[in-house]
């Protein structure tokens, strides 16, 4: 089988913004890059050259950092929270109005299916922006009913302000390119910070379409700053930078230990959203009619390379033949090809690295014992397609089991016992604490388990629910801090407390 390549050509709109002069957004204006290097962005699925992009070097980061920190002070902090709710909803209406184009860019970049493209971006893009825009007017702050150093009660008056942390570097991945960027931009914005977005090296396209949209929505220049460049120097000059207050970083955990390091220079906050490697519990009471669908998703969708992946799925031994059979069943039925192709479920990894990465993986897997039920190959020919992949009888000692893949692959282990705090130290093994979800019809198992899975946020007979409103982050070392929800609006705010003696 090799994936099915149809003569998609990109539409009229996507052609004339790959063939544009790709610069630097800073301050406001399309500015060309100090060293003038570019590098390439490929599409996944065909292994094409779609364009160039002009990449940012320390100079360039300096100059991104200066305009932001010149807008901090600026127009942008004398406007209402009114004014700039108005600004992050009209931002999310012109993001709505470019649907298209910013689903096409995003698929041809990131290689993911065309319809998942669309619905996040909505759902995730615009609806996200909104819904932060909504929290501009209610950051409040608290009187304390205190009365400091003696003095009588009545005679002073002590209260908090929420202020903008600062200047904000924002460095993401590529698995979800827009949204990525737009999960910083809300909340940096409706607290009223400053922001520099430095988008992955493989991936900078959607993050270059919001700087034309920013600018279309009237955010005033230097507000949003986006610096696409390597990681090892923009990324590094960003993070390490004496001028920037705060980074947000999404990403691996590897290079979000570099981060706190270089961070340390002036202290500048950091919240970093990391890997994972989520278990997904089953119970033999479980529906698999929701069961099968689920988890399939739950461990395939964005072809794996998802933070929130379920990539551990431990089953009840009185239904694990079944279980992981069906399962394996569903991922043989998903469709590989091009993301703009109606045909495909799954679409390629997001390079040749990452397809050698997981298939040095599944290689480990096969060599360590593991059963493979489904998958296992790469598809010959173009693109960088992996099939969905399902190992059985795994267990935490197996580096397939145990480190994270950001692939296609599956393992499943069993668990016999009724003692639900022994099924969750095998479930809480490992160094991440992102996701997880139980499986059961009985409200008390469910709610049990729940609180035992060591992870952000575990979902109930689904996995990885999401919405703007549900705090989002890891513990362990999946991460520092939530996004999303009012938590993800607190990382952007620093709090002044103020007292007056009458
Ligand atoms: P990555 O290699 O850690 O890169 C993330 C970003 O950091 C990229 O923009 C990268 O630039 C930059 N970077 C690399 N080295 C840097 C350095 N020394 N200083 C500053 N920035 C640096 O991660 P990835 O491969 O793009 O994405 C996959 C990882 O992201 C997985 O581990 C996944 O779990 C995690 N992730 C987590 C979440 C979450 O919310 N928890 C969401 C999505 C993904 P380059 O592009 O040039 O490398
Ligand atoms: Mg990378």
């Amino acid at each position: 089988m090799s994936a099915a390549v149809p003569n998609l050509t990109p539409s009229q709109d996507a052609r004339e913004f790959l063939g544009r002069d790709h610069r630097l957004f800073i301050g406001g204006e399309w500015v060309a890059a100090g060293s003038r290097e570019t590098i390439e962005v490929i599409d996944p699925a065909t292994e094409a050259q779609l364009t160039r992009v002009a990449i940012g070097g320390k100079d360039d980061i300096d100059r991104a950092v200066a305009a932001a920190r010149k807008a901090l002070k600026g127009e942008w902090s004398r406007l209402t929270s009114h004014e700039r709710t108005k600004l992050i909803w009209k931002l999310a209406d012109e993001l709505d109005a470019h649907l298209a184009l910013a689903s096409e860019l995003e698929v041809l970049d990131n290689g993911q299916p065309l319809m998942i493209a669309r619905y996040s971006i909505q759902a995730f893009g615009s609806e996200f922006l909104r819904y932060y825009a909504g929290w501009a007017t209610k950051i409040t702050g608290d009187t304390i009913p205190v009365s400091p150093q003696g003095v009588r009660n009545g005679e002073s008056l002590t209260y908090t302000r929420r202020e903008p942390i600062g200047v904000v570097g924002a460095i993401i991945p590529w698995n979800a390119p827009l949204l990525m960027a737009v999960l910083k931009l809300g909340p940096a914005l409706a607290a009223g910070c400053t922001v520099v977005l430095k988008p992955a090296e493989q991936t900078p396209l959607t993050a270059l379409l919001l700087g034309d949209l920013c600018r279309k929505a009237g955010i005033p220049a230097g507000v949003v700053n986006i610096v696409p460049g390597l990681g090892e120097t923009a990324g590094a000059a960003l993070a390490a930078h004496p001028d920037v207050d705060k980074i947000a970083f999404t990403g691996s955990t590897e290079v979000g230990k570099k981060i706190i390091a270089a961070a340390a220079g002036n202290l500048k906050r950091v919240t970093l959203e990391l890997g994972g490697k989520s278990p997904m519990v089953v119970f033999p009471d479980a529906d698999l009619s929701r069961v099968i669908p689920g988890v399939a998703r739950g461990a395939f969708f964005l072809q794996g390379q998802n933070c929130m992946a379920g990539t551990r799925l431990f089953v009840h031994r009185d239904i694990f033949d079944r279980v992981v059979e069906q399962v394996g069943e569903a991922a043989s039925k998903f469709r590989l090809g091009p993301g703009m192709s109606p045909d495909s479920d799954l679409g390629p990894l997001i390079s040749a690295e990452q397809r050698e990465r997981v298939m040095g993986y599944i290689d480990s897997g096969r060599t360590s014992g593991a059963e493979l039920v489904c998958g296992g190959e790469a598809l010959p020919g173009r693109g960088f397609f992996v099939k969905p992949t399902l190992f059985a009888n795994t267990n935490m000692d197996m580096k397939i089991a145990r480190e994270e893949i950001f692939g296609p692959v599956l393992c499943a282990q069993s668990f016999r016992d009724s003692e639900l705090e022994a099924v969750a130290a095998e479930a809480n093994k490992g160094i991440y604490g992102l996701s997880g979800s139980v499986w059961t019809r009985d409200i008390s198992v469910a709610h049990r388990m729940a609180a035992l899975i060591d992870a952000g946020q575990v979902s109930i007979n689904c996995h990885a629910a999401v919405d703007p409103g549900i705090p989002f982050g890891g513990n362990k070392q999946s991460g520092w801090g939530r996004e999303f929800g009012r938590e993800g609006l607190e990382a952007y705010l620093k709090t002044k407390a103020t007292t007056v003696m009458y």
